[in-house]
């Protein structure tokens, strides 16, 4: 299959990782003092003035440690065990020479002798690139001393990859990715955060980096975010870290990426709050994360996938049920659907803004667009790269009523048109049993690549008709386990 050829030398995270988060404060200066004066708040914003750019965590590492490694908690390590049926999570690193400002486990604060890097990249030679480049460099370096990083090299190559260790920056101050959108920030940039003191922001990235740390090992690649979300909710929550780390061990985005301007189709019908890497990792203010997408959840391993050969009855399970999902193949070796259970419960109980249950969701699968773009980070864009046209999605999600209603000449529904509709308000994305019939049944005729505009397939191989579809009957009412009845043809 398409898919397994992609996963060549590619490591699914299928055992639990240790988890280093940062708190970095940014003390130009280096007297270890704030010299934030609401008097005068130009001494930090003054490209002229010796504190340009200093900058104080508000957070203490004790703060970070329920929300991110609580047991029993919404906290991020149950997040990515439950979605992940036990199978991945992210764990305290043990910090071997802890002092006075750090915990044993998981969570130390440096202070770097340089400014924020929205102040840094407006002096000497830096741009905005190089500047972060700098301080998430000199970040991962200052923690040298608190932990021997060597034995996160069990091969001995001198590279710390994601897997063997990961490491997050929480930035002092507010991030600017959550911030945007936060009406109280009033459409604050980089270099205009809410609060006097907390003025320059960072933009939540998963990055390359090249710090050689004692013993000649390299940490070669890190998240970094703000300590704040938004002036609304407060620190961090759980989805942006989340999303960032999910980067780390080779999650790619599921949102349109690399598209611009006039050519913007807000109606695109990206994954949406249908994954964590693409909408889904702001549910809740963040606090509610719904789970990645069940094409990533597959490469990752950690779904219990069948193929469903032959028509019949099949039972899939809800993700934190064990995930039993199923493999639709069609004539084209290059495209499948999915089939998965999704309840609103839990993590995922912010899924929708209805009062739907959840149930079934169905899934379109194009490994020939995957194949050139998941890697890319295109694989659901509506770019036009290389000034071309649009190509369709290579994970497509296929709700029950989201998308545009095109109609007959008597006014009746015919089919779906490749846009998500206008106002999704009361609508539902699930499939489930229920007293209307309608909600049961999943007919691929209905649906139409967003580029192709072709119903069903993508693209018919020589000698099937066009008229070839699948149907999915769903059996049961919302619930851990859901059977459904597949017919193609
Ligand atoms: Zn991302």
């Amino acid at each position: 299959m398409h898919d397994t050829e992609k996963k060549e030398g590619f490591r699914q995270p299928l055992t639990p990782a240790p988890l280093l988060i940062v708190l970095a404060s940014f003390d130009p200066s280096g007297e270890g003092v704030n010299h934030y004066d609401p008097e005068h708040p130009e001494l930090l914003t003054d490209k002229e003035s010796k504190y340009y750019g200093e900058q104080w965590a508000i957070s203490k590492p004790a703060d970070c440690y329920e929300r991110f490694f609580g047991e029993g908690n919404e906290s991020m390590l149950e997040y990515y065990r439950q979605m992940t049926n036990g199978k991945f999570w992210f764990y305290p690193v043990k910090i071997d020479h802890p002092d006075e400002n750090t915990l044993e486990n998981g969570v130390v604060s440096v202070t770097l002798p340089l400014p924020h890097p929205a102040a840094l990249r407006n002096l000497g030679d830096y741009d905005n690139g190089s500047a972060a480049a700098k301080v998430i460099h000199d970040i991962v370096c200052a923690c040298d001393k608190f932990i021997d990083f060597k034995k996160y090299d069990p091969d001995g190559d001198g590279i710390i990859t994601p897997h063997d260790l990961a490491v997050i920056i929480l930035n002092a101050g507010y991030d600017h990715a959550t911030c945007e959108h936060d009406r109280e920030c009033g459409g604050v940039d980089y270099e205009d955060g809410p609060d006097g003191a907390h003025r320059f922001q960072v933009h939540g990235t998963s990055q390359p980096t090249d710090a050689e740390m004692s013993g000649g090992v390299h940490i070669v690649r890190v998240s970094n975010i703000g300590e704040y979300r938004s002036v609304k909710t407060g620190l961090t929550t759980i989805g942006t870290p989340a999303h960032e780390l999910c980067h780390n061990v080779g999650a790619q985005d599921m949102y349109s990426r690399y598209t611009s301007g006039y050519d913007v189709e807000p109606r695109w019908p990206t994954p949406a709050m249908f994954s964590l890497m693409s909408s889904g990792n702001h549910l809740g203010e963040g606090a509610l994360p719904s789970f990645v997408d069940p094409y990533q959840r597959i490469y990752f391993g950690w779904s219990d996938v069948t193929e469903a050969k032959e028509d019949g009855v099949y039972t899939v399970t809800e993700v934190t049920h064990g995930d039993k999902i199923l493999k639709i193949p069609t004539p084209n070796p290059d495209e499948y659907f999915i089939c998965e259970v999704r309840l609103k419960k839990g993590f995922e109980r912010a899924l929708t803004k209805g009062e739907e249950k959840g149930g079934v969701v169905m899934w379109h699968i194009d490994e020939s667009v995957n194949n050139e773009w998941f890697l890319k980070a295109q694989c659901v864009s509506s770019n036009r790269a290389g000034g071309g046209r649009r190509h369709d999605l290579g994970n497509a999600i296929l709700p029950r009523e989201w998308f545009e209603s095109v109609y007959n000449g008597d006014g009746t529904f015919w089919k779906f048109g490749p846009l998500r509709d206008k106002d999704l308000s009361g609508k539902d994305p699930f499939f489930y049993k229920s007293d209307d019939v309608k909600t049961s049944l999943f007919d691929s005729s209905l649906y139409c690549g967003a580029a192709s505009m072709s119903y069903s397939l993508n693209r018919f191989p020589e000698g099937v008709s066009h008229d070839w579809k699948l149907t999915v009957e769903v059996l049961d009412e919302p619930g851990d386990e859901m059977r459904v009845k597949i017919t193609r043809g």
